[in-house]
């Protein structure tokens, strides 16, 4: 459960319905610049509005899978496909970041990786790569503690 969101149904479907028109716009926008003029034109500054809204829908959609099932692990198959997330350095002059990824989340992009590559992913330069709080990708590659 995430604190941050309501626990209603019909809440969650309110925020996930806005969400979605404003991704539909950033989308409009990516491929059309200068559609939505609340939008930046730029490419380059659209793509982190993008990937901001498709977290938060992520995110009020587990929710939703949650409150309407009571199932916390909305992805319950085994994984068979993993991808690195790359998001750039956030001032400091700093090196960026990875995100793990399993198949099945809602961020589908960045590098494929084998199973091998992304646990030497998670244990190898942990400090620089997190593992995605939507599909917890750790919980199948790195044995419990
Ligand atoms: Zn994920």
């Amino acid at each position: 459960m995430h604190a941050d969101l309501p626990t209603d149904l019909e809440r969650l479907r309110d925020v996930e319905t806005y969400l979605s028109l404003q991704l539909d716009r950033a989308l409009q926008q990516h491929a059309r610049p200068g559609a939505h003029e609340e939008l930046p034109p730029d490419r380059g500054r659209l793509e982190p509005v993008g990937r901001f809204l498709r977290t938060q829908l992520g995110r009020v959609r587990q929710q939703i899978h949650e409150v309407t099932t009571g199932d916390p692990g909305w992805l319950t198959d085994p994984a068979t496909g993993w991808y690195m997330q790359h998001l750039p350095a956030g001032g400091e002059g700093g090196r960026g970041r990875g995100v793990l990824h399993r198949d099945g989340c809602w961020i589908t992009e960045g590098t494929e990786l084998d199973r091998d590559a992304a646990v030497l992913a998670l244990i190898g330069v942990r400090d620089a790569v997190d593992p995605c709080e939507i599909c917890l990708p750790e919980r199948e590659l790195l044995p419990p503690e």
